[in-house]
């Protein structure tokens, strides 16, 4: 084992196994219970799989934290992975091309993003696309799945196919419901045309499950995660006001409303999670009423109505 890895019991037969991340919350959670093992972390510095019970290994969504590790999880413990249906398509769309860089930077350049910010971003995006070693060929996923005695709920937001295992009154989230950051809901080229809606309906169902606690990707567990998932609702309903505020100024490409939104100061890379995140938004406005796209397809804006 890495001396960063953590593995601890935090509830009868729940075992975490921390790994950590050189960004953002700079560590992620995976879970082994029953012999399942829940996300594999970004692949980076894995633990040894082997000192493990790992029976079969389940996968939340395809982001690069939860999936990086999947294929030598899957080589070190000889146990076959399973993934939701749609993540694992648009898991092969991102890290399974070789174009997918170049993709999402001509579709930043529509939403206003300035040439030199897209070009870093492509050639940031090939270095890191070389990571992320997700698992070929998974057994397939979709709601009402059942996985040793698990059930398969679509919850889609965070990522389009974003699934959680949940076992009486206990879910295994992935980055659905998390304790003190709320979760990333962005547009991105190919995805669902309104990831925030689908998120704002998915924390809805949430809140009716009758949950007793959510084992996050990141931070704590979450204990109440009814009140945490109307929180979250809440959290972007105002988020939306904010939105909806700026376009009273005139129209915003996504790149302004991200800089009205997130601030001028952001890195090529969270400026890129900030004008995804500000495009959930506006997108979410135009189905409301509360905001028109116009603009052509090379030159995407948005207006108050
Ligand atoms: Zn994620």
């Amino acid at each position: 084992m890495t001396e960063t890895l953590s593995a601890t019991t935090i509830a009868e037969g729940v075992e975490r196994v921390t790994l950590p991340l050189p960004t953002g919350p700079q560590h992620v959670h995976c879970y082994v219970i029953d012999g399942t093992l829940f996300d594999t972390g970004l692949g980076l510095e894995p633990p040894n799989w082997r000192e493990f019970d790992i029976a079969r290994i389940a996968i939340t969504h395809f982001h690069p934290d939860h999936v990086g590790g999947a294929e030598q999880a899957a080589r070190e413990t000889g146990a076959r992975v399973s993934q939701g249906a749609l993540d694992y398509a648009q898991c092969e769309r991102v890290w399974g091309s070789n174009d997918w860089p170049e993709r999402i930077a001509d579709w930043l350049l529509t939403h206003g993003v300035p040439k030199p910010i897209a070009l870093e971003l492509i050639e940031a995006g090939h270095a890191f696309a070389s990571f992320v070693r997700f698992a070929h060929d998974p057994d397939l996923l979709y709601e009402g799945s059942e996985l040793d005695g698990w059930s398969v709920l679509e919850l889609p937001g965070h990522a389009d196919g974003h699934i959680g295992f949940l076992r009486d009154d206990v879910l295994v989230g992935g980055d659905h419901l998390l304790a003190r950051i709320t979760p990333a809901v962005g547009l991105y080229p190919g995805s669902r045309p309104d990831p925030l809606g689908d998120y704002l309906s998915s924390l809805e169902r949430t809140a009716d499950l009758g949950l007793r606690i959510v084992y996050p990707g990141h931070g704590e567990p979450i204990e109440d995660p009814a009140a945490r998932a109307r929180e979250i609702v809440e959290h972007h309903r105002e988020r939306l006001d904010v939105v909806e505020a700026v376009l009273a100024d005139g129209p915003k490409s996504g790149f302004e409303m991200s800089i009205a939104v997130f601030g001028a100061d952001l890195s090529p890379q969270e400026r890129r999670f900030a004008v995804a995140e500000a495009l959930s938004h506006l997108e979410r406005l135009v189905r409301e009423g509360r905001a028109a796209r116009s603009g052509d397809a090379r030159n995407v804006t948005y207006t108050a109505t």
